[in-house]
This record gives structure tokens, C-alpha cells and sequence, in this order.
């Protein structure tokens, strides 16, 4: 068995080389790469594949993982969970937000992980249950984020009100 080191994801070892950029097993992110199939293809207007980006990265910090990447992963958990955006305005808010700030602090991953990983959302049997499945893996790493909300939620305003 391999264990992520981001959302501590146990599973069978395929050998497969963790990637680059992300602090994640191999294994977890061939997952990741499956459900991700499963997004893009919708073609929906909501676009839902940037909130599975985003919980993806917030749940993979730490190690390898960028600062903006993590940072960016949470802004679109706040928007999309606190605020009602969609990932499509979750994206355009990256877009905004990537043009004012350059620099962003290190986050370390929260201590206590999401009782949710990746495989939840495969897990689940139709689209409709996957979508659902989506919303709760998303709420999950949030909570998991506790300490750091006030930040990502004063950061993201004062971004966003002062374009
Ligand atoms: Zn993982």
C-alpha cells in the first residue's frame, strides 16, 4: 500500500511516480487525473472541474505544492461554498486576483485531514451522486482549513473589492 502524504489516501502501489508539483502519491493523483475526465468532459455551464481543481490542491499542500496553488485552491473554496460562485466565476476571480497579487505565504496543511478524499467522489455511483459527492469532498477540506479561513477570507475580499 501507498499513503499520500497530502490527503493520506491509502491504496495499493502501482509504482507510479508522484508528480512534480503537487504533494501527492502517485496513485492519489492518477485518481485526481480520472476525475478529472469525468469534469471536463460535462462541458457544463457551472463548470464544476474548477472546484474539484481547487479542493484538490488545498487538500495537497504542503511538500512539492506551490504557494498560489494552495492559496488559489482556497479562494475557491471560500468563494464557491461561502459566496454561491460558480467555477466559472470562481475561475475569473483567479484570473482578477493573479493579476494584483504575485506573492503568496506558504501555507502547511492543516494537522487534522478531511474524512474525504478523491476516491469518495469516483466512488460514487451516477453523475448526479458524483456532483453531490463534489459539494461534500469541497466542505470538507474547507472545514479541515479552520485556522487559516480568516485569512483566506479577508485576503480574498480585499482583493475582489479593491480591482
Ligand atoms: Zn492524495
Amino acid at each position: 500500500m501507498t499513503e499520500c502524504p497530502g490527503c493520506r489516501l491509502k491504496f495499493p502501489d502501482q509504482h507510479l511516480d508522484p508528480p512534480e508539483r503537487t504533494n501527492a502519491s502517485g496513485e492519489c493523483f492518477s485518481l485526481y487525473s480520472d476525475l478529472m475526465c469525468y469534469t471536463v468532459a460535462k462541458q457544463d455551464p457551472e463548470f464544476i472541474h474548477q472546484h474539484v481543481v481547487d479542493t484538490y490542491a488545498a487538500q495537497h499542500a504542503g511538500g512539492p505544492a506551490r504557494t498560489i496553488t494552495v492559496a488559489f485552491g482556497l479562494i475557491g473554496l471560500y468563494l464557491a461554498l461561502e459566496k454561491g460562485y460558480t467555477g466559472r466565476q470562481v475561475q475569473l476571480a483567479h484570473v482578477k486576483i493573479a493579476r494584483k497579487r504575485k506573492v503568496w505565504p506558504r501555507l502547511e496543511p492543516p494537522r487534522q485531514q478531511a474524512v474525504l478524499t478523491v476516491i469518495d467522489v469516483l466512488q460514487a455511483g451516477t453523475d448526479g451522486e458524483k456532483d453531490t459527492m463534489i459539494r461534500e469532498w469541497m466542505a470538507a477540506v474547507w472545514d479541515s482549513w479552520g485556522d487559516r479561513q480568516e485569512w483566506v477570507r479577508a485576503t480574498t475580499d480585499e482583493l475582489l473589492t479593491f480591482f
